[in-house]
């Protein structure tokens, strides 16, 4: 993650709490506007349509037009972006924003010169309408960076986040299939067996920010100690934060380098299955996604992970059908709903095969994987051939 400490001073400080304003302020019309929709009326209002729309309000209102067309145009396309993870099932729908809470802005088409370096430690960026900001120099600037969020946290403290698209990784001349499920217990299982796990706060982390969500319960309300309580634990979530997308782009990059094909289950259809509760095609499934305490973040981080595997991978990621990958026994490929003893376990029961369940629905992944590959006239995977054809079942058009 590049993520920086920005310094602004108390002048640059009050233009920057304007452009998050007008950011947020665009960002609940657009959330308004499609909050309105609903099937079968006239479609919500496009990117398109909205930049229109913006152009007139700012016509009409003096502080908008006063404010950065860079900062508000970008976000709505971050909302356009936002209902386009939504519809792909990767995230939540976006909801209204309020001050204070997750403020920032993003500007895009960062050019090399609107960031630069002073001294060892201090580097500064160019943000429209405000100018130079410092920025302590942390660590080193990713290359290509085209664009860069600003944004304010609830302790106050304000970040610069440059982006960049991460170079291909090419592929090993020897890598075959693996498929990745997520799991519950685990963040992560591949078809090799291995059980990765996404790091979360430590235990005395975890007792610290029990400690304080109490403290913050009986903390009056409006007081100074509710506020420097909040604080610590935005402090806390910030971290965990932080080392997930570590771990994101740690994993991502390896998977990349050691596989020709990264097999996932499809997002889209996952959710479609879960969703429509009840299907014979995954209760299991549905059961799972419950399990998870913080599942949002977890499916956040799953989102993410698979959006890095696509840049770093490109071309090399097939999305698969994930309909019985769970409850299919991936030696002999019988489907059968109550090979899954628990959470963790599954034993089929006609040809004795047992395994950690998120590694046997990984297997189920990679195979429908490999079977897509070879079908397209792909290289040969090396995919053993005494699996039972109703596997094409698993398979995406
Ligand atoms: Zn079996």
């Amino acid at each position: 993650m590049s993520r920086y400490r920005l310094q602004p001073s108390p002048a640059q400080e009050a233009v920057l709490l304007e452009h998050c304003g007008h950011a947020r302020f665009v960002w609940n019309l657009a959330v308004e506007q499609h909050a309105h929709w609903r099937p079968g009326r006239k479609s919500a209002p496009g990117f398109a349509e909205q930049c229109r729309q913006l152009t007139q309000a700012r016509g009409e209102f003096a502080w908008l037009r006063a404010g950065s067309i860079i900062v508000q145009q970008q976000a709505l396309k971050d909302f356009a972006q936002a209902m386009a993870n939504f519809f792909g099932g990767t995230h939540r729908r976006p909801t209204w924003r309020r001050r204070g809470q997750g403020e920032g802005f993003r500007i895009v088409a960062v050019k090399a010169g609107d960031v630069r370096r002073l001294s060892r430690h201090v580097g500064e960026v160019k943000v429209p309408k405000v100018g130079w900001v410092r920025f302590r120099w942390s660590r080193a600037l990713p290359e290509g960076v085209k664009s860069c969020r600003v944004t304010r946290d609830a302790a106050g403290r304000w970040h610069v986040a440059f982006a960049a698209i991460p170079e291909p990784i090419p592929a090993p001349g020897t890598g075959g299939v693996v498929g990745v499920d997520r799991g519950v217990a685990v963040s992560a299982a591949l078809s090799t067996g291995e059980l990765l796990h996404a790091p979360a706060l430590r235990d005395a982390e975890k007792a610290r920010l029990l400690r304080l969500l109490r403290r913050l319960a009986r903390a009056e309300r409006g007081s100074h100690r509710r506020g420097r309580v909040k604080v610590a634990i935005a402090r806390l979530k910030a971290r965990e934060r932080d080392r997930r997308r570590d771990w994101v782009e740690k994993t991502s990059t390896d998977l990349a380098r050691r596989f020709g094909v990264i097999a996932v289950e499809d997002l889209k259809i996952a959710n479609m299955v879960r969703s429509a509760k009840g299907t014979i095609d995954a209760p299991g499934r549905s059961v799972r996604q419950k399990a998870g305490l913080n599942r949002g973040i977890l499916a956040a981080g799953w989102g993410r992970l698979v959006a890095r595997l696509e840049q770093k991978a490109p071309g090399r990621v097939v999305k698969i059908n994930p309909a019985y990958t769970s409850q299919r026994c991936s030696a002999c490929g019988i489907v059968d709903r109550q090979a899954r003893e628990s959470q963790a376990s599954f034993r089929c029961r006609s040809c004795g095969y047992a395994g950690n369940a998120d590694v046997n629905a990984a297997r189920n992944i990679a195979h429908a994987a490999g079977h897509a590959v070879s079908a397209r006239g792909g290289p040969p995977l090396g995919e053993p051939t005494n699996r039972e054809p109703q596997r094409d079942l698993l398979l995406m058009g």
